[in-house]
């Protein structure tokens, strides 16, 4: 398998695994979102109501108690006769028993009556002082009745030093007279160090932060501060100080509100406690939850990192496993067939060799090998080890054929032309004594690898075929009976020899035997067949290797040589005519011959023209007596 392929199939399952991972991440993400909001949202509410009723509860006690005392008809009384029993000891020891009595009871660090008549002001311990108007001790006093409500209260949350987070609540509660005038305040002090516990317990137990503010936004009592440490305004460096007209807009409605600013989020409850006049509100930061879950987002994504490599690894190793074994099953499947190709082409071809034409070199080692062999030096070119095999095992007149075919430009030109095999068939010699036939037949390709022109080279001896096939080109030109050449061939040899040797001098005769006829007559067919057997071995040794010789026609023969001057035709046909007078060996009949010669330089004639003027020469001889030559040139003048 290809680089390429492994690389897209792991991008495929990476791109894959990536997609899942963002699917389900986004649908978690967003329903985790909603239970994280509304678990916010719950946690917040319920935490600020839950710090609201326990702050409620904290004065709902006293302000009953001090109500209680409000209307008891002993304090009215009491305030009615006052003003004449003031000197007496035993009647404001009565009034302090019976605050006493109370504060013994609650456990209140005090419980008071201030009189509107007198402005005496008693507490457990009897009269403690006289609440004159202007003294801004007792402005709480002179406020309260300025009021129109039936209680009030009144938190001194810095009055004391050394009272710590302590916060000293008066419930103040009016007496009224039948008449509705008002007799007096009576009511409660009682200091409350449980706020900012309170306050922390829920803090902790809920990872809010709660804060108890005035209406202007300053923070009275918080988890970390109270108003006696000094005065701050939560609005003035907290993330929702954009919503400080909502959160305090409101005195009936609670206010519940997601805030998002630069680097902080969250929800904020509001809702307005009426017996103090504060604010309580709740802050649930979000930001910490938030980086968790990015946290936690970053750490599901480092564990799909090593999934996913630990998945590309997998299928990395699986993929080249299956597809080292693929290729080794191929490899041997291959090896198989070529076993059985390689069996089937060394029956046919002696070798396969391989050449990279555009690199002009060997591309097998079987190649490579083969010029060595010859004793070409390691990386020859092909073009110059074409010449060394071309000069020590082919035939000579086979070379330039053999180099012409096989150069390398040819073999490119070829290629380019569309041609894809050639072929060349030659004569070879492996011991530089005996040769035979040889045939190449090149195929001619374009190696994808390297884009290189190769060829690959088919030898294949083909000796014996090529002899057969002589033979039988050989034969096609052989007269049957008589074994000369026939009239086509001995022509087509007339007219290569005087091509070749346009300057030299040629005898053409022509023979014919005399009253032939006769023979088949008198001695039948057969006999006459003898005749021309015998007839034409004689004539036949009449020659040399390299002359003409055939047979025309029925007793009708023809004979090239060539002569160096007239009279040596002259000389050849007139032992022709002795010759070939003669009684044959096998029948003894005796025949004569009739000869007719054209003499003629080669460049001078043709075919035709000897065979006309030598036709006429002999006509001219059987007309003369037969048994005769005429030898005339070629424009039939007697030589
Ligand atoms: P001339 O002296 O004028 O040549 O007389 P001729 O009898 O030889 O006459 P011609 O050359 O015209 O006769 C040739 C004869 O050869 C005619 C034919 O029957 C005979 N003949 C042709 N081919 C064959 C053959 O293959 N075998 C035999 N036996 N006879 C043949
Ligand atoms: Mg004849």
């Amino acid at each position: 398998m290809k680089k390429n392929v492994l690389f897209r199939t792991n991008l495929m399952v990476c791109i894959v695994i990536i997609i899942g991972f963002i699917i389900t991440s986004a649908i978690s993400y967003k329903s985790n979102q909603g239970i994280f909001r509304k678990d916010i949202e719950n946690v917040s509410m319920l935490t600020s109501d839950g710090i609201y009723h326990q702050i409620d509860s904290i004065f709902t006690k006293p302000i009953n108690i001090s109500m209680t005392m409000a209307n008891d008809s002993l304090l009215k009384e009491f305030l009615d006769g006052e003003e004449q029993h003031l000197k007496e000891q035993e009647f404001i020891g009565k009034m302090r028993d019976y605050l006493n009595a109370y504060r013994d009871k609650y456990e209140y660090d005090s419980v008071f009556l201030a009189s509107v008549k007198t402005k005496n002001y008693y507490y457990y311990n009897g009269l403690d002082r006289i609440l004159e108007e202007g003294d801004p001790e007792n402005n709480w006093f002179y406020d309260f009745l300025d009021q129109n409500t039936d209680y009030g209260i009144q938190i001194d949350n810095d009055q004391v030093e050394g009272a710590g987070n302590e916060v000293t609540v008066f419930i103040n509660c009016r007496i009224m007279d039948d008449r509705g005038t008002v007799m007096g305040v009576v009511g409660v002090g009682f200091r409350v160090d449980s706020l900012q516990s309170l306050l922390k317990s829920y803090e902790n137990d809920f990872g809010v932060n709660a804060y108890l503010v005035d209406e202007e936004g300053n923070v009275e009592i918080s988890g970390s501060h109270t108003r006696y440490e000094g005065k701050t305004n939560l609005f003035g460096r907290c993330a929702f100080t954009d919503l400080k007209d909502i959160i305090l807009g409101s005195r009936e409605k609670t206010q519940n509100l997601w805030y998002h600013s630069q680097n902080r989020s969250g929800y904020v409850v509001s809702s307005f406690i009426e017996n103090l006049g504060w604010f309580l509100i709740i802050d649930n930061d979000t930001t910490p939850l938030s980086r968790k879950l990015m946290v936690q987002l970053l750490r599901e994504t480092l564990i799909l990192a090593v999934i996913i490599v630990l998945v590309l690894v997998t299928i990395t190793s699986v993929i080249r496993r299956y597809n080292k074994r693929i290729i080794e099953l191929t490899v041997r499947a291959e090896k198989v067939h070529q076993a059985v190709f390689q069996q089937a082409t060394e029956q046919l071809y002696e070798n396969i060799y391989e050449i990279d034409i555009t690199h002009n070199q060997a591309a097998s080692e079987a190649t490579a090998q083969y010029f060595a062999s010859l004793g070409a030096p390691p990386d020859i070119p092909y073009e110059k080890a074409l010449y060394i095999i071309a000069e020590k095992q082919i035939m000579e007149e086979y070379r330039e054929g053999y180099i012409q075919t096989f150069s390398p430009n040819h073999v490119l030109d070829s290629f380019e032309k569309g041609i894809e095999n050639l072929q060349y068939d030659f004569m070879i010699t492996t011991d530089g004594e005996h040769y035979y036939w040889m045939r190449i037949t090149a195929q001619i390709f374009r190696w994808q690898e390297d884009n290189s022109v190769r060829m690959l080279v088919y030898r294949q001896n083909i000796d014996e075929q090529k002899k057969h096939e002589l033979y039988m080109l050989e034969q096609m030109q052989r007269d049957p009976l008589t074994g000369l050449y026939n009239k086509a061939a001995a022509q087509e040899h007339v007219r290569r020899i005087l091509n070749d040797q346009p300057e030299s001098m040629f005898a053409f005769f022509i023979l014919d035997i005399d009253y032939f006829k006769q023979v088949n007559d008198n001695f039948g067919h057969a006999a006459g067949d003898r005749v021309l057997k015998e007839f034409s071995n004689t004539l036949k040794n009449q020659f040399r290797e390299n002359d003409i010789v055939g047979r025309i026609g029925g007793d009708e023969f023809t004979a090239l040589m060539p002569v160096p001057k007239a009279e040596m035709a002259k000389e050849r046909a007139g032992e022709l005519v002795n010759v070939l007078q003669r009684r044959t060996e096998t029948d003894g009949i005796h025949i004569t011959a009739s000869i007719g010669v054209a003499l003629a330089i080669g460049r001078d004639t043709d075919f035709e023209n000897l065979y006309k003027t030598a036709d006429y020469a002999l006509y001219k001889a059987k007309k003369q007596g037969r048994n005769r030559y005429v030898i005339t040139d070629v424009n039939g003048n007697p030589q």
